[in-house]
């Protein structure tokens, strides 16, 4: 059974009921749903929080003026094809713009599917490369896209192999959605690949309801973990999939219960035609605090803003201290102001 990238191929799976406007949506904007994820719908379910992720829907092409096709600014910091240099000590490497599954809500929906940036070449990952061991103070390669675990392990390990060589760079992390929506490709084929450079390998797992986190979806992060890479989390805050406490106390337990660290909860960025994803950065806070006297200090999240214009991220997660001068009103997870220093 191969992905669904059709409207017509979401009619045929009961995915959608009529066709209209889809065509102008697909045209714009990939669509990809694999087995593993058409599995987790309930085609009957309206609401379904798995559906509305990866289901299309006219209300796309619908943009406001403060969406923008760089929503989070990679392009104002892109010195060679491949690479964000945003902050000193670390960059992306972009070496691949496709992905498994095309998310709805994609922070990076004009730049990746087969409409976007493509596969760098194997003169511009050189020339990527380069550039990386040409910056001593580069700590950490961050392997995102698209989504870098596509590649197949032999093409991986070329990557990892020319990494290694760059004395400088101490950790890679990969950002994919793999492990939850392709999860058969997380072999111990892959996992030697993903760690064949030697050095400290970190891979961000993203998932955005508890419901995603499968049991062969377990089976890949135990495959993982017992190669060595250490496991962390990232969750978009998407309206109606996973803005309630009970949804993301779930999540964040199911994240530590597996060997995953909650580590980014992202408000969701500016990009085109997501108005219907997004929720108000209050209704966020409120949530995150809620978290805080819910659930476990390990299954905490931070919640980040990625500053439009490549501002980098900020942490807009404390409603919980205000005031100047040295005398600030602390608020405790159940709402009660306190004075600090206490007065
Ligand atoms: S996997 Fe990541 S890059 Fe790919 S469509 Fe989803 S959010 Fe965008």
């Amino acid at each position: 059974m191969s992905a669904i990238k059709s409207v017509s191929g979401l009619l045929d799976a009961g995915l959608i009921q009529e066709a209209a406007g889809l065509d102008a949506v697909a045209a714009k904007y990939a669509i990809s749903i694999t087995p593993a994820v058409l599995a987790l719908i309930d085609p009957s379910d309206p609401d379904d929080r798995i559906a509305r992720q990866y289901v299309p829907t006219i209300a796309e092409l619908d943009t406001t003026p403060d969406e923008r096709a760089d929503p989070i600014g990679d392009l104002t910091h892109a010195p060679v094809e491949g690479i964000v240099h945003r902050y000193p000590d670390r960059v992306l490497l972009k070496a691949v713009h496709v992905c498994p599954v095309y998310c709805r809500f994609c922070f990076r929906r004009e730049m990746v599917g087969p409409q976007g940036l493509g596969t760098l070449s194997a003169a511009e990952l050189d020339a990527a490369i380069a550039y990386i061991a040409a910056h001593a103070e580069i700590w950490e390669v961050i392997l995102t896209g698209g989504d870098p675990l596509v590649l197949s392990p032999r093409r991986l390990r070329t990557i990892m192999e020319k990494l290694a060589t760059i004395d400088h760079v101490k950790v890679l992390r990969f950002h994919t959605r793999v492990p939850v929506v392709e999860p058969e490709r997380v072999d111990h084929a892959m996992v030697d690949a993903l760690k064949a450079s030697g050095k400290i390998t970190y891979l961000a797992v993203h998932a955005n309801h508890p419901r995603e986190l499968t049991p062969v979806a377990r089976a890949g992060f135990d495959r993982l973990i017992a190669g060595g890479i250490m496991l962390i989390s990232q969750t978009v805050l998407l309206r109606g999939v996973n803005d309630d406490v009970e949804t993301l106390a779930t999540l964040m337990r199911t994240f530590v219960e597996n060997r995953i660290r909650p580590y980014y909860l992202h408000h969701p960025d500016l990009a085109p035609g997501t108005r219907h994803f997004r929720v108000s950065i209050e209704e966020g806070q409120a949530l995150v605090g809620a978290l805080r006297g819910r659930i476990s200090g390990l299954c905490q999240p931070t919640y980040v803003l990625d500053i439009p214009g490549g501002h980098g991220k900020a942490d807009i997660g404390s409603a919980a201290i205000s005031g100047t001068d040295g005398c600030f009103t602390v608020r405790d997870w159940q709402g009660g102001a306190h004075a600090y220093p206490p007065k």
